[in-house]
């Protein structure tokens, strides 16, 4: 089974609230980036740790989000398990609520250990979407997963011709690739012309896109 390659770059600064099995200390901070057959913790310029997707089990995206009033945090009841629970780790998020007005909980399990981060860059549910690809790589490696998906099929086989069976299962062991948004072409909402879909401006008549703005590329 080949392993699904990941596209995204994503790159969170994060604390490290606690864990088992990585050489960070709680209250450090570290850049978790996902690249594309692993993901890399890094610490400073020489201290870093690569974990491959390979030994990766489980990605757990939880928190409260948006917390208005700060601080508050007592040891517990804020939806991550009992393991990092406690005064010291109470006191690290005290400190980070006068950083952060966003908490996200974010904990990796893998082969050899797991560890427990903060980051406040996002929401839980948005940093969710923002690593769906992850999750994707994480469910095509999962074997369990792939035998009920290939159950399904192999049980409905009968009720579909062999060309629509013969396709599912082939879309199941070697998904589709998708063409690249930057590749889409739109149309420009002012002008009409056909451009591509991620242009910031028009090429023809200088109307722009955006956030700010009134205008967006219509997808074609
Ligand atoms: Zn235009």
């Amino acid at each position: 089974m080949q392993q699904a390659p990941c596209d995204s770059s994503l790159s969170l600064t994060c604390t490290v609230l606690g864990g088992f099995g990585f050489d960070f200390s709680p209250n450090e901070t570290v850049d978790l980036k996902f690249k594309q057959e692993s993901f890399e913790l890094r610490s400073g310029e020489l201290h870093h740790q690569e974990i491959y997707y390979l030994e990766l089990e489980e990605v757990e995206i939880a928190g409260p989000g948006t917390v208005t009033k700060g601080g508050g945090f007592i040891g517990g009841g804020f939806g991550i398990d009992g393991a990092i629970q406690g005064i010291a780790l109470a006191t690290i998020l005290n400190a980070l609520t006068t950083k952060s007005k966003v908490h996200t909980f974010l904990k990796l399990v893998t082969n050899s250990g797991e560890i427990h981060l903060h980051y406040g860059g996002m929401e839980p549910a948005a940093l969710r979407i923002a690593l769906s690809e992850v999750f994707v790589v994480l469910r095509r490696q999962d074997l369990g997963w792939l035998a009920a998906r290939r159950a399904l099929l192999d049980s409905k086989k009968d009720g579909m011709s062999n060309e629509q069976y013969e396709l599912l299962v082939s879309r199941l062991l070697k998904p589709p690739t998708h063409r690249p948004l930057s590749e889409r072409q739109g149309r420009c909402p002012s002008c009409d012309e056909s451009i591509p879909l991620l242009s910031p401006t028009c090429p023809k008549c200088h109307a722009q896109f955006g956030a700010g703005t009134a205008w967006s590329v219509k997808p074609i």
